[in-house]
């Protein structure tokens, strides 16, 4: 998708503080941050949302999950608690349609989200 952002993020055309990388997935910083941890995990290929996942798309899933829970425990925030949220279509609030895991951390998170 060319003119995906996240895409274009992923491609190095648009500049982004990126925490992670590897051949499947690219974690990176919030623009807008909600908390004092507040990451991206994506997956370097172009899914738009969660409804468009197929069985083929399970391990890198996983891949982003596992991913989600290391940076989290990098940070130092495995025992304290973090929060990972994906947002799927208009009354979730997705703007960017490529999935995204987001990861928050470092400061107390209420339930329910608003
Ligand atoms: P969502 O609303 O779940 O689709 O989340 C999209 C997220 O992407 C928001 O939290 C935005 O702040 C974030 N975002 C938008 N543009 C950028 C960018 N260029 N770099 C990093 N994060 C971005
Ligand atoms: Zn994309």
């Amino acid at each position: 998708m060319s003119d995906c952002l996240f895409c274009r993020i992923v491609r190095k055309e648009i500049p982004a503080s990126v925490v992670y990388e590897d051949d499947d997935l690219l974690v990176f910083n919030d623009i807008n941050p909600q908390a004092p941890l507040h990451a991206l995990v994506i997956p370097k290929r172009h899914i738009a949302t969660l409804n468009d996942l197929s069985p083929q798309d399970d391990a890198v899933v996983g891949q982003m999950v596992r991913r989600a829970a290391a940076v989290a425990g990098e940070k130092g925030y495995a025992a304290r608690g973090f929060r990972t949220v994906f947002n799927t279509n208009a009354e979730a609030g997705q703007t960017v349609f490529h999935i995204h895991l987001h990861v928050l951390a470092g400061r107390g998170l209420t339930w329910p989200p608003g």
